[in-house]
Order: structure tokens, then sequence, then C-alpha cells
């Protein structure tokens, strides 16, 4: 049994959960090191949207104030119906009652600034290293190889490598990510190039937009800080492909433009404006996949654990995918500095990885609620007369539990009930923390 707090952490991939990962150990006095498959000179593309519990974790790092001077900061995605009617805000953030604007910024600036303040932290990083397996794990520690065939070894290790993980093999060998069945396919355009509803003048036309259409919705979110650069994309449903598969999608631009451009028709002004101005260098996509629920975030021993995409890659619309990753890294690293004989890691993790889950559930549930609200019309008044839940907003305040909840305190409050009292128990104390999503 694991008794007290890890003196070296292996942290797996130096994407936006294990940078922060890195960062927040730093902060609690904890070291760690970081290997990564790709080189730094890599560049990644297009935008993440950061909503207010995400950014108070990069403010509390020393992040944010850096980071929102160089993305878009807005507060609601207007949905709008094939009329042009706007029919729901959905507050991605809002400082009123949030505390912070909800921020649009792209990837590679994002991870510029992690990896920057790592840099300035002196926290190691070997890049161009790809994780291969754990060859041992017991009371001492784990040992892990590389495809190299070179081998580390640490106190514990961490896997934030992502959706496809190698790591997560080592905790739950039969999951695989599944395919949703749906593509994004999505382009980077000029705003000044849309054409606006006669009777709206270009500035008042609200952004981000979902219009809600006939053949589902179609999103519009400026990008860079102007916000003269918007990113227009749908969804459609598309057969699972290989990898070769899916870069053969990508690569075919003209076949790829037709796609993005069926149904035509059937959307409004602005929208085939879009469809008309689509830059064939920017058209992308992106294959919907998530990970199933998974029993466990870390090993039988205790020593290898998985989060952010790794442990629990969820479904897009809530915007939510990295800010969850985020939560995990920094929930995590609050955590290990109080393991100790009355908190030991074995049921460290366990309430870690329970008061996680339940909060990914909720976002899950969420995320459903949003789907539905976006689904093609015929679909959305089928499900209403069923019953089903779909999003509706109220009168605000409505998304608290998501972005008001103070992660890091409700961790501290558990390690503090713990060492008071260690009958605790992990799963009652977790449920009397969380509330409950709208219509859940
Ligand atoms: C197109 C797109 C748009 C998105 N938009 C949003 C959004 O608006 N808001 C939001 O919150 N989320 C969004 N997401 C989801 C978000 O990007 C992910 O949730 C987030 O990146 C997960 O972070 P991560 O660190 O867990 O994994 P990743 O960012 O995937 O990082 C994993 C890292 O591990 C490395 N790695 C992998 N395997 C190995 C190995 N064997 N050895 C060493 N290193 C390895 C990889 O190179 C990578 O650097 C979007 C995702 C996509 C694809």
């Amino acid at each position: 049994m694991v008794s007290r707090p890890p003196t070296r952490v292996a942290i797996i991939g130096a994407g936006l959960a294990g940078l922060t990962l890195a960062i927040s150990l730093h902060r609690q006095g904890i070291p760690s090191k970081i290997y990564e498959l790709r080189q730094p000179t890599v560049a990644t593309s297009g935008a993440l949207m950061l909503s207010p519990n995400a950014l108070r974790i990069l403010d509390t790092l020393g992040l944010y104030e850096r980071l929102h001077k160089q993305g878009f900061n807005f507060e609601t995605l207007d949905f709008k119906n094939h009329d042009q009617i706007t029919t729901d805000k959905y507050y991605l953030g809002q400082e009123k009652l949030y505390g912070y604007k909800a921020l649009r910024i792209y990837r590679q600036v994002l991870l510029t600034e992690l990896r920057a303040e790592v840099k300035n932290l002196n926290i190691p990083v070997t890049y161009g290293v790809k994780f291969s397996h754990i060859i041992s794990e017991n009371e001492d520690g784990v040992k892990f190889a590389f495809t190299d065939g070179t081998h580390a070894s640490s106190d514990i290790l961490i896997g934030a490598d992502g959706i496809h993980s190698t790591v997560r093999k080592y905790i739950a060998p039969d999951v695989i990510p599944k395919y949703s069945g749906m593509v994004a396919i999505t382009c980077a355009l000029q705003r000044s190039t849309l054409q606006y509803p006669p009777d709206i003048r270009a500035e008042d036309y609200p952004m981000p937009v979902a219009i809600h259409g006939k053949n589902g919705a179609f999103v519009m979110a400026p990008q860079n800080v102007d916000g003269s650069e918007v990113l227009a994309g749908t969804q459609r449903a598309w057969p699972e492909q290989d990898r070769a598969g899916w870069d053969a999608l990508l690569a075919d631009r003209e076949g790829l433009l037709k796609l993005f451009r069926e149904g035509y028709d059937t959307w409004p002004e602005i929208v085939q404006s879009a469809l008309d101005n689509v830059p064939l260098d920017t058209l992308a996509i992106w294959p919907y996949y998530t990970v199933p629920k998974l029993e466990s975030w870390f090993s039988a021993n205790k020593r290898v654990i998985i989060l952010g995409d790794a442990a629990h890659a969820i479904p897009p619309t809530a915007g939510q995918g990295a800010s969850q990753g985020f939560e995990d890294a920094f929930t995590l690293a609050a955590l290990l500095p109080h393991i100790n004989g009355k908190l030991p890691l074995d049921e460290a993790l366990i309430n870690w990885k329970d008061m996680r889950q339940q909060r990914i559930d909720k976002v899950i549930k969420l995320t459903l609620q949003l789907n539905n609200a976006r689904l093609p019309e015929a679909e959305r008044e089928k499900l209403a007369a069923a019953g089903a839940p779909v999003w509706e907003s109220g009168d605000h305040g409505e998304l608290g539990w998501l972005y008001n909840t103070e992660v890091e305190k409700e961790v501290l409050d558990y390690v503090k009930a713990k060492n008071k009292n260690p009958h605790t128990c992990p799963v009652d104390w977790v449920a009397s923390k969380l509330g409950s999503p709208k219509q859940a």
C-alpha cells in the first residue's frame, strides 16, 4: 500500500492534459518528467473553445492573462432557426455569473504557452520518444519501455496520451474508441465573405452561431483575436474508415467540398455564402470517436494512471473535451501531496476517479441534450414528442455546476474529511458534493 506522495512522476504525452498535469504537479512541489512522441516543431491546426471551468484552472496556473489576449473572447453561442430567428443562447462563458468569458483559441497557441511554462519551470520533456509498454509495476514503482528499446522508471506513470492511448491498453486492454457514425466537416474562412440577412448589419450578427436548419446544425465561430477568421462547419453521417480511409476522404478536396455542400439549397443565405467561399486548403474533417466508460482509470497496483482523452474522450458538442482533461490533471495534482497513512494512494485514486467520472457523466448528459437540439428539424420534433431531453436555456446560471465548481477545493475538502474521519466513504462524499445538470 502506497502511503506517501510520489516523488517521481512520469507523464506520457505532452498534449493539453499532460502539460497541464506537469505544471499543476510542480505547483504542488511534485517533480515530473514528460515523454512525448512528436517533436515540438510539428505544428497543429484548429482552435478550441475553452469555458470558465478550464480558464479558472489556467488562471490559477498563471496562464490566463497571456492566453486570453491571444484568442476570441465571447459569451454566448446563439441558436438560430432557418429563418434567422434566435431561438436560444447557450452560455459557453459569462463574466458576471461564471467569472470568465469563453475563449476560442488556436490549439497551437495554447500548446506553445503551456510548453513555454513547462520550460520556464525546468520540467524535463523528452520529445520524439514513443511509449511502448509497462515492463513491471510493484511496491518500488513502475518500469516502462519505449519503442526504440530504451527503458525508464518512476514512482508512478500517468498516461495523458490521448484518445488512442497506448497506456490505456495496460489498464483496459479490450477497450477501443467507438466511432459515433458522424464526421464534422469544417473550414476556416474570412468573416467578410459572409452574406448577412438584409435587415442585419454584419457587425450586429451574433457570432458564434449555430444555425439549426432542416438538415441539422451549421456552426460558425470566430477564432482569431479580432474575430475576422471564422470556423464554419457541419456534421454528416459517414461510415467508419481506417486511418488510410480518413486520410483519403480529407485528401479528396473536391469530393469533400461536395459532401460539405450537400443540402445547399436547404440552408439560409448566410450558410450558402459560407459554402460558396470555402478555402479548399482549410477543409478539415473530425470523425467523432468516444472512449466507452471505463471501469478504472488506474492499474491494479495503482502505479499506472490515465487521464484526459485517454480516460474519457467525450462527444464535442459541449466543448468540454480539453476542459475535462484540465480538470483531471489539476485535481489529481491537488490530491497526490496528501497521500498518507489515513489516505493511501489506493483509496485516493478510487475517490478521485469516482469524482471525475460523475462529472464526466454529467457532461455527457449535457452533450446529449445539446446534440438533440442540433438534429434535423423532423428528428427534433419526434424527440420533443417523445419527451427526450433537448437543451433549452433557463434563467441563466444553470451551467454553474459545470463552470463554477471549485474542483481543487472539493479534493481538499475530501482530504480534510478523510484525515478527520478515515471512514469517510468516497462515493457518498462525492454524491453529496455534486448537484444535477438541468433536465438530467
Ligand atoms: C478538431 C477538434 C476540435 C476540438 N475542439 C474542442 C473544443 O473546442 N473544446 C474542447 O474542450 N475540446 C475540443 N476538442 C477535444 C480536445 O482536443 C481533447 O479533449 C484534448 O486535446 C485532449 O487532451 P489530451 O492531452 O488528453 O490528449 P491529446 O491532446 O490528444 O494529447 C496526447 C498527446 O500524447 C502524445 N502521445 C500519444 N501516444 C503517445 C505515445 N505512445 N508515447 C508518447 N506520446 C504519445 C500525442 O503526441 C499528444 O501530444 C477538440 C478535438 C478535435 C480533434
